[in-house]
């Protein structure tokens, strides 16, 4: 130090050391003189290090005269010179600016908008500057290479947030990537981070730090304000709005600027929480280094809840732009009545115009976020990256019929039939489960040359003729005409208020029944847990009773797994599993596409071979490579983010949540169900059922942006089955809001 006292002629009376600081990639000292008067002391390690900063006082140099803030001040030499020799490194001396940091500081309006408008400022003087060394740097921090991050995805090590990065690092590379030169572009600050800015009596004092000043889109400095004053925020969006006020009183937004602003920040999270990821890969990590890991999961994860027209909205508003105006719902639903027969329902008398969806959120035109507690076709979750990367790319590579050999094909089957018992090792694929079941039946009925088909009250195995006609849910419901010839109907084995009290009885009932039939059936089918009869788990011991005897009397069983297979069922990956038997054949369907139309229908060799009778089977979409590619994503996902275990652990939280419910509500009579695929079956006071409270419940929980729906042959039970990454805080806000609700209804 006293070589600094000698070069500058001040006397020094204390030294601290800034290392270890948010700005952690130099050597950094805060030296007070005896005078009272504040510098910093930067040293550079090495030559790159010491020309970056060359360059950076350079720019210090020429805008920090005209400006209505502060920016560090180059200390000269008497000779003019900035730089000196410290040890072995080069160092030199800025000026040290009062001031507390954005990060320490309550954000007022006030604050947020002087914010906006010196950053304007601020820009407005780097846009004279011309930097070629700084124009050529390659910087990972900038957000316009915010791609460069995607490499250090895989090091997040809680999939679920892995997913969202990913997420939101596509959509750079979607929405952003491809434009972004198109931008105004400058010399920005680029590290606009609330550790550099300083603030004194609600005011903007200075910023500091022009060590990653790059060339870059111009909106990418108040990009990156945006993300670090939005964190740690109730409603992070409040900040937008005086942010870009204040910005626009010197610089105003273009179009382009103003839609991409949403998705550069989520960006710039994106680029911190990879870095986080890494240096804690790398064992580099520390408090500093991880400062803004917490909150920015916090943002991106809220971000996510979020619904994108309400965010853009906000922007649009801050900016003075007009705001988003989807079609008017009545105009759809005029639309609708026009073109479609009134037998395709809606959900719910007001329905829902749904814009977008992800993972368990779907959104809605007027900037309404839900919470998906019913949709279990989106099994991995909505518009997970992951699925929508692999179509698009399948679709770009190849997509055709089955009559061609193709990898996807082979890899898929042998992928699925790896999650069967050896003995069920032959697959057909086709579109739907109805498609499914249908073929189902066709192999029963001519690898036995019977016809009859056993079902269960309630059941419903899809909309084919043969469909409706295995189908008591159909053709014992609304338009129905009964039950057709060769189908014999079996109570379901409900134990809470079927027919019997036990497995038992319900067994050798139908024992008899089949036993009184002109001719021994072909098949029986049912779903492991009946969903359309009211989310009846079928009795514990009811299939195994009567798989010896179909077995010895030839009558295939088919289990139809188009709702409880895939590991929603938690403890299980198949629901024929909770019931320990084998079946011939199984239906899949609905999560196996996570939305792509794919089916499929699994049974054994001798079937198989049973069923090649000369007349060949095809579907001209059945098993084509995209399908067949998102398959075996789907079962990836599973497999690495957990979900079966998470319908087990989420699973089991929320019954145990909402059977405490139960204990004070007594209209929820019944709560029931396995993993993610549960119901609340209501009943009056009579112990009728209740429809009317079960009807009451759904729609309140949509006008509290919660979705159910509701089932059973007297619609009286709540249906629960949501996409797989579910999570307990999804679980908590479910429970509090029905208990809300219960607790509100006169009906009580
Ligand atoms: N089986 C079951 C158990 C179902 O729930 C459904 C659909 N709800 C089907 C078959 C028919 O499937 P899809 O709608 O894909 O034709």
């Amino acid at each position: 130090m006293e070589q600094i006292e000698s070069i500058f002629g001040i006397s020094i009376s204390g030294v601290e050391g800034l290392d270890g600081d948010i700005n952690y990639s130099n050597r950094k000292f805060r030296i007070t003189g005896s005078d009272g008067v504040k510098y910093i002391l930067k040293i550079f390690p090495d030559a790159q290090e010491w020309m970056l900063a060359e360059e950076e006082s350079i720019i210090l140099d020429k805008i920090g005269h005209e400006l209505s803030f502060q920016v560090p001040q180059n200390i000269r030499l008497s000779d003019g010179s900035m730089f000196f020799d410290f040890e072995k490194d080069k160092a030199k001396l800025l000026s040290f600016i009062e001031g507390e940091f954005m990060a320490k500081v309550r954000h007022s309006p006030k604050l947020l908008i002087s914010l906006g408008e010196k950053i304007a400022e601020l820009d407005l003087s780097l846009r004279s500057i011309d930097s070629p060394v700084f124009a050529s740097r390659h910087l990972f921090w900038d957000i316009q290479n915010a791609h460069l991050s995607l490499p250090k995805i895989p090091l997040i090590k809680e999939s679920g947030q892995r997913k969202l990065v990913q997420y939101y690092l596509d959509r750079f590379t979607e929405n952003v990537l491809p434009i972004q030169h198109n931008l105004r572009h400058s010399i920005i600050h680029g590290d606009l981070n609330d550790y550099n800015i300083l603030v004194e009596n609600d005011e903007i004092k200075g910023f500091l730090d022009f060590g990653d000043a790059t060339y870059s889109p111009l909106v990418n400095d108040l990009a990156v304000a945006l993300t670090y004053i939005m964190l740690n925020k109730t409603d992070p969006w409040e900040v937008v709005l005086p942010m870009i006020r204040g910005y626009q009183k010197h610089i105003k937004l273009t179009k382009e600027e103003l839609e991409l602003l949403p998705d550069l920040i989520t960006s710039r999270l994106c680029i911190s929480l990879c870095n986080s990821a890494e240096k804690k890969h790398l064992g580099q990590d520390n408090e500093y280094v991880l400062i803004s890991e917490k909150p920015a999961w916090t943002l991106l994860e809220l971000w996510s809840r979020t619904n994108p027209i309400k965010i853009k909205n906000c922007f649009h508003e801050a900016a003075g732009f007009p705001l988003v105006a989807r079609t008017p719902k009545k105009h759809q639903v005029d639309v609708r009545a026009k073109v479609s027969g009134k037998s395709l329902g809606l959900s719910y008398a007001d329905p829902i115009y749904m814009t977008s969806a992800l993972f368990q959120y779907m959104f809605d035109e007027v900037g309404n976020s839900y919470l998906d507690c019913y949709n279990n076709i989106p099994h991995v979750g909505h518009s997970h990256p992951v699925v929508s990367k692999v179509i698009s790319k399948q679709v770009r590579e190849l997509n055709t019929n089955t009559r061609y050999l193709t990898d996807s094909f082979n890899t898929c089957s042998e992928k699925l039939l790896s999650q069967f018992p050896e003995q069920l090792s032959k697959i057909y694929y086709l579109n739907s489960g109805s498609e499914a079941c249908d073929l189902a039946i066709r192999i029963a009925r001519t690898v036995t040359n019977r016809k009859t088909v056993v079902v269960l009250e309630n059941g419903y195995h899809g909309n084919t003729s043969t469909g409706i006609e295995i189908s008591s849910y159909k053709f014992d419901g609304k338009g129905g005409r009964g039950i057709g010839p060769h189908i014999l109907k079996l109570p379901l084995p409900n134990l809470f208020n079927g027919k019997f009290k036990t497995a038992k009885e319900f067994a050798y009932h139908a024992m008899d029944a089949i036993e009184q039939l002109p001719e021994k059936p072909c098949a029986f089918i049912a779903e492991p847990i009946s969903g359309c009869g009211g989310q009846v788990p079928l009795a514990g011991g009811y299939l195994s009773y009567l798989f010896d005897y179909f077995s010895v009397n030839g009558i295939l069983t088919i289990s139809d797994e188009v709702q409880t297979g895939f590991g929603r069922l938690g403890k299980w990956f198949w629901g024929f599993q909770m019931h320990d038997i084998v079946p011939d054949m199984v239906v899949l369907g609905k999560p196996m596409g996570n939305g792509q139309p794919i089916s499929a229908l699994v049974t054994s060799k001798k079937i198989s071979d049973d069923f090649t009778n000369g007349m060949e089977f095809f579907s001209s979409f059945g098993g084509n490579p995209v399908s067949c590619e998102v398959v075996k994503s789907v079962l990836e996902i599973i497999e690495s983010e957990d979900l079966q275990g998470n319908a087990r652990v989420v699973g089991d939280y929320f019954k145990s949540q909402l059977q405490e419910l139960k204990d004070s509500f007594p209209c929820m009579a019944d709560v029931r169900g396995e993993g993610l695929f549960l119901g609340i079956e209501f009943l009056d006071k009579a112990r009728k059922p209740d429809k009317s409270i079960a009807n009451h419940v759904k729609n309140k929980l949509k006008d509290e942006f919660i979705l159910v729906g509701t089932d059973g042959p007297f619609d009286n039970v709540i249906k629960i089955k949501p996409p797989m990454c579910f999570t307990k805080q999804n679980v908590d806000l479910f429970a509090s809001t029905l208990d809300r609700i219960l607790r509100s209804t006169d009906a009580l």
